[in-house]
């Protein structure tokens, strides 16, 4: 059994892939969720396998009740968790509300907001002081989306986002007597796959020159922020949300 245990959820690309393997290589056995792609969490896994660490790939789509009570009982079967980093996220085609179907809206906010509440739940009933928890952290991927509002794209997204920022404050306050700690990362625009899954495949090429760091961030840039904010590092940092986004949500 492993006595420190994380689960990245949409651990198997992009930011929470980078996520996995810094956080196996401070001495995590890690948790690689994926919804779908196993190939890509199989990768993952080996990654953090050749580098002499541990690791298991877990199919569970975050939109599922009970497909998230099967990941953490594949946690529990892994050893004692003490890091949950709530990655797993959707955007979907960019276009105004006024266009947008209720379906797509369900989907957003029970992916992105849903998934992530009932992982937090499922973490704090295992790492709670108060449960005979040996207590940890969570840490929340929103977005700078959740300042900007996504106007013309995916306001749906933003708002999601929004609730994940009101959600960090507040659970870092029910949970502060209970050895747990509660923070967030605001990342701005990252080179992932997700813009393509949004039917912007160029967005990171042709948004990249005019950030105002004159580039996208990399994967393993908010992954460095996600492992700080988990670590002893930051014992005096809950509800916590730290932007990574090269001043992109600093409005003139
Ligand atoms: P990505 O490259 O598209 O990867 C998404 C990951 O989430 C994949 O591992 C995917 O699994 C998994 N996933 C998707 N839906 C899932 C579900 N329903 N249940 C479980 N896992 C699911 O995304 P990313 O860019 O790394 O984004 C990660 C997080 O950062 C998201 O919350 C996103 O909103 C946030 N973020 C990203 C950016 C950016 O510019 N990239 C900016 C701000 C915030 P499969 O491999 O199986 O599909």
């Amino acid at each position: 059994m492993n006595d420190r245990v994380m689960i990245v959820t949409g651990g198997s690309r992009g930011i929470g892939a980078a996520t996995a393997v810094l956080g196996a290589a401070v001495g995590y056995a890690v948790v690689v969720n994926y919804a779908s792609n196993r190939d890509a969490a199989d990768g993952v896994v080996a990654t953090i396998e050749a580098a002499g660490r541990r690791a298991i790939a877990v199919a569970a789509d975050v939109g599922f009740e009970a497909d998230i009570a099967e990941l953490f009982e594949a946690a529990d079967r892994f050893g004692t968790l003490t890091a949950l980093v709530n990655n797993a996220g959707i955007v979907d085609q960019v276009m105004p509300l006024a266009e947008m179907s209720a379906a797509r809206i369900e989907r957003m906010l029970r992916v992105n907001v849903t998934g992530s509440l009932l992982c937090a739940r499922e973490a704090v009933r295992r790492m709670s002081t108060k449960r005979g928890g040996r207590g940890g952290g969570i840490v929340n991927v929103s977005s700078v989306a959740a300042k900007l509002g996504g106007a013309g794209q995916y306001v749906d997204y933003a708002a999601s986002k929004g609730a994940i920022d009101t959600f960090t404050v507040g659970l870092a306050r029910e949970v502060i007597d209970e050895g747990i700690r509660v923070c967030a990362v605001r990342p701005g625009i990252i080179d992932t796959d997700i813009h393509a899954s949004g039917g912007q495949p160029d967005r990171v090429a042709e948004m990249g020159p005019g950030l105002p760091m004159r580039r996208a961030g990399t994967a393993e840039e908010v992954a460095r922020a996600i492992l700080w904010l988990l670590s002893p590092e930051a014992s005096y940092s809950t509800g916590a949300i730290l932007d990574v986004s090269g001043a992109r949500s600093i409005l003139p």
